[in-house]
């Protein structure tokens, strides 16, 4: 994705619900042992992303001599520097991973539709910033329903879990600091900003990590993970704990602020 992008932001919450379902309802389960299950839905990703990416390609990996595929989708002037956004899609051991990370993949397949009138042509080279959607669609309004890595941090953020928040590492990266900026203004959903040292517990538990690794700017957009949602990996993380109405909203925040960047 390049920066420069325009659109209107509209997800509909049946629609991700229906894109969700697809993708994790499956037979098996969409571990890296499982690799039936785990390519059935790298093949549903592709046809995914090919119906409103202009590119679509599989980036092909052997970890222990087992291959496994990063699916690239590329829309926007190429001319521009690039802003990758990516989602993990497989999960950990034998659960349906609604949340971890169903929602992230999902959250890409609105991304794409939303920008696909700008078409792309080839690879470009600068990176202007990474986002990785790390679980988006678990909320709460309950008390008590939002821990932190720091208790004190309660003061600060609230225990109510009825947000979505953006993670950037302290003193780093203009293009994070100015994402989690726009991203709060676009105001489509409560949204808190969280800048902490990486030394912190889960700020860097998702795929952002590797791009802090080699100096890329980075930024993860989460619903806090397993400071929040309790069935983070364990079965219960089901369908039906997802909430669809704040859940689209978070991508429409992402669209809005894509095209402003
Ligand atoms: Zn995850």
């Amino acid at each position: 994705m390049t920066s420069g992008l325009m659109a209107s932001a509209q997800t509909i919450p049946g629609v991700i619900e229906t894109q969700l379902d697809a993708l994790i309802n499956r037979e098996g389960y969409r571990t890296y042992d499982d690799t039936v299950t785990l390519n059935a839905v790298r093949d549903y990703i592709v046809d995914e992303f090919s119906t409103h990416a202009d590119v679509t390609c599989r980036q092909d990996y052997l970890v222990n001599d087992v291959t496994y595929s990063n699916v690239i989708a590329l829309v926007g002037d190429t001319t521009l520097p690039r802003i990758i956004v990516g989602a993990h899609y497989d999960v950990c051991e034998n659960q349906h991973g609604a949340d971890d990370n169903g929602t992230g993949v999902v959250g890409l397949f609105q991304a794409l539709e939303q920008l696909k009138d700008y078409s792309s042509e080839d690879y470009c080279i600068e990176v202007h910033g990474m986002l990785s959607l790390e679980m988006i669609g678990y909320f709460s309004t309950e008390k008590k329903s939002q821990h932190y890595p720091i208790g004190i941090l309660k003061l600060f953020y609230g225990g109510k879990g009825d947000y979505i928040t953006v993670v950037r590492k302290m003193n780093k990266g203009k293009f994070a600091r100015k994402f989690s900026r726009k991203y709060k203004h676009s105001k489509t959903i409560k949204t808190k900003k969280f800048t902490a040292p990486q030394s912190l517990p889960g700020i860097d538990f998702s795929d952002h990590l590797n791009y802090w690794a080699l100096g890329y700017d980075a930024i993860m957009l989460t619903d806090t993970a397993f400071f929040r949602n309790a069935n983070y990996h364990q079965g219960t993380d089901t369908i039906d704990t997802i909430d669809f109405d704040r859940m689209a909203k978070v991508i429409d925040g992402l669209v809005n602020t894509l095209e402003l960047l």
